[in-house]
C-alpha cells in the first residue's frame, strides 16, 4: 500500500519537546517506520518555507518537505490561509506517485487532505490527535470558532477516523456527532529499543534527595508543569524536612504567557528545580530510567506518550485522570492518577511517595509490565486494518 502521510504544520522528523513539535510528531514518525517495516510505502509530507526537498529516511519511508508560502514564518494560527496553496504544491511535488490512501494528522492537514484525496480519488483517513471541543471541555481554555467548524466538516466528510484512545473516540461522537461506525481506535506505541530500563545510574542532578521527579514536554499551560511546581511549593512549606527535587525538560510552546521560571522563584524552589532544553529520545530515556517518578500534570491529554515511554523505562508515572492518561497509566499499579488537577492533591501524593520508597519501587515493576502492551508494530497493523476498511467502503461508494 502507498500512503500519503500528511503533517502540514510540523515535521515528523523535528525534535519534539518544543514549539509545535510533540507527541504527534513522534506518533507519525514511528507509525510510518513501523508501516515501512511491514513492507508498505509511506510518504511523510510537511510544509517548509525553504526550498522543497525529498529524501528516503528509512525502509519504505520518505520525507517530503514541500515549499508552501515561501520564506514566510507563519504561526500555526495563520496556516488555515495557506491550505489551497498547500494542495497545489503537494500535488505538484507528488506528481507521478499513485497513492492508495491519504492519512492526515490534525485538522489543518485534514483540510488539505480532503482536497488531495478528492484530487487523487482515494479515501481520506484522519487522526485528529486533539480537537478544539475536547480541549475546551477539559481545560476550559477557548479555541477559535473557525477551527471547530472546519473540524465538523472534516469529520463529516472523511472516510474513516483513527482515535488514539476510546476516550478520544467518545469525545468525537459527543462533541461532533460522529457516527461510531466511522471510528477506529489505535493506541500509540513506544519504541522499546530506545525506552527501556537502564542500569547506568546518573548522579542525582540536584544532589541527595528523598524523591526526584522528571517532567518532559512542551511548556504550555495545558501541559500543567505549573501544577507540579505549585505542589512542590506546598510540600516544601508543609514538610520542610523532605527534600523533593524536579528536573523539567522542554521549551515553551504556543503564544500564551507562561513563565515557569518566575514561578520557581516565587515559590522559593530555586535550589530544588532545574530547567533543561529538550533532549533526544535516547538521552531522555536515560533520564526517565533514573528518575523516581515521571510527572505528567497535563490538564488535557489525548494519550500522553511521555507516560508510556517513562513506564517502558521502568519508572512509574504521576498524572491527572484526564483523557487518554487513563489508558496510558494503570492507576495504583504502574503509577497514580489524581482525581483533580489540584496542587494540594498532588502534594499529598508526592509526600506519601517520598516517605514510602517501596511504593515507588513496586510501581516501577508494574510500569514496565504495563508498557509491554504499547508497541508501534501493533499500532501499524491496526492502522492498516483501518486503511483496508476505508478502501473497501470507498470502493463501494464510488
Ligand atoms: N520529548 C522529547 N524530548 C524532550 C521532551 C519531550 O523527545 O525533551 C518527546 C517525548 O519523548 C514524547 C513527546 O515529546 O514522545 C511528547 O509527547 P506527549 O504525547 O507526551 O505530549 P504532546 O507533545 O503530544 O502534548
Amino acid at each position: 500500500m502507498r500512503v500519503a502521510m500528511l503533517s502540514l504544520h510540523t515535521s515528523p522528523m523535528q525534535q519534539p519537546g518544543s514549539g509545535d513539535a510533540g507527541g504527534m510528531n513522534v506518533y507519525i514518525q514511528n507509525l510510518s517506520f513501523a508501516l515501512g517495516a511491514l513492507g508498505h510505502e509511506v510518504h511523510m509530507i510537511t510544509r517548509t518555507a525553504n526550498e522543497s526537498h525529498s529524501m528516503q529516511v528509512g525502509e519504505g519511508v520518505w520525507m517530503h518537505e514541500v515549499q508552501i508560502a515561501a520564506n514566510q514564518d507563519l504561526k500555526k494560527e495563520e496556516l488555515p490561509q495557506i491550505i489551497d496553496a498547500a494542495v497545489l504544491a503537494v500535488s505538484e511535488q507528488m506528481q507521478g506517485l499513485k497513492f492508495d490512501i491519504v492519512h492526515a494528522h490534525y485538522w489543518l492537514s485534514g483540510m488539505t487532505g480532503l482536497q488531495l484525496a478528492n484530487l487523487w480519488s482515494v479515501p481520506l483517513v484522519v487522526s485528529m490527535h486533539t480537537s478544539a471541543a475536547a480541549k475546551e471541555a477539559e481545560s476550559g481554555i477557548a479555541e477559535p470558532g473557525n477551527r471547530k467548524l472546519a473540524e465538523e466538516q472534516l469529520l463529516r466528510t472523511c472516510s474513516r477516523i483513527i482515535s488514539n484512545t476510546p476516550i478520544e473516540a467518545r469525545q468525537l461522537e459527543r462533541f461532533y456527532d460522529v457516527d461510531s461506525k466511522k471510528l477506529d481506535v489505535v493506541l500509540p506505541g513506544v519504541n522499546h529499543r530506545v525506552f527501556h530500563p537502564n542500569q547506568d545510574k546518573l548522579r542525582r542532578p540536584l544532589g541527595d534527595d528523598d524523591l526526584h521527579l522528571v517532567y518532559a514536554g512542551r511548556m504550555q499551560r495545558l501541559k500543567g508543569a505549573h501544577l507540579l511546581l505549585e505542589a512542590l511549593g506546598i510540600a516544601r512549606l508543609t514538610q520542610p524536612s523532605l527534600r523533593i527535587t524536579a528536573s523539567l525538560f522542554g521549551s515553551t510552546s504556543g503564544s500564551d504567557e507562561y513563565d515557569l521560571k518566575s514561578l520557581v522563584i516565587e515559590l522559593n524552589l530555586g535550589d530544588v528545580v532545574r530547567f533543561y532544553d529538550p533532549l533526544e529520545p535516547k538521552e531522555l530515556a536515560l533520564v526517565f530510567a533514573n528518575a523516581d517518578i515521571v510527572a505528567v500534570p497535563s490538564l488535557s491529554e489525548t494519550f500522553g506518550l511521555v507516560a508510556a515511554e517513562a513506564q517502558a523505562c521502568g519508572t512509574p508515572v504521576l498524572a491527572n485522570a484526564v483523557g487518554g492518561l487513563a489508558y496510558a497509566v494503570n492507576d495504583g499499579k504502574s503509577g497514580w492518577l489524581m482525581a483533580e488537577p489540584e496542587p494540594e492533591i498532588w502534594t499529598a501524593k508526592i509526600i506519601e511517595l517520598a516517605q514510602n520508597p517501596e511504593m515507588v519501587t513496586s510501581a516501577g515493576h508494574g510500569a514496565l509490565e504495563h508498557s509491554g502492551s504499547f508497541t508501534w508494530e501493533r499500532a501499524a497493523v491496526e492502522t492498516l486494518a483501518s486503511y483496508r476498511l476505508s478502501q473497501s467502503e470507498f470502493g463501494s461508494s464510488q
